[in-house]
């Protein structure tokens, strides 16, 4: 089983529902582009995904079942646990 760290998000107003963004893909340490769906499958299989922000520690992503939005159907969706550390929140990465 692998780690990965992610250093950028993609974020995309969803079709037909432009009232926010939400994550549509990740980009690795070494540049590389995985969508949503891409990640929760990795992460199903049992690989280990992290944010990896350049000022804070790394936090562990998670899958979930649908996008925060509540109007948002989105599926499946990622979140990390931050804890005290805002900017390792995978919502906080800068967007590559
Ligand atoms: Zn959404």
């Amino acid at each position: 089983m692998a780690t990965f760290n992610v250093t950028k998000i993609r974020k995309e107003a969803p079709a037909g529902n432009p009232t926010h963004e939400h994550i549509v893909g990740v980009f690795t340490s070494d540049g590389t582009y995985r969508t949503v769906q891409e990640v929760a499958d990795s992460i199903e299989a049992g690989d280990e995904w992290q944010t990896a922000p350049a000022d804070a520690p790394p936090a562990a992503i998670g899958v979930e079942l649908f996008c925060p939005n509540a109007w948002c159907m989105m599926k499946p969706y990622l979140s990390s646990c931050p804890g005290p550390f805002l900017a390792s929140d995978l919502e906080k990465l800068p967007r590559g």
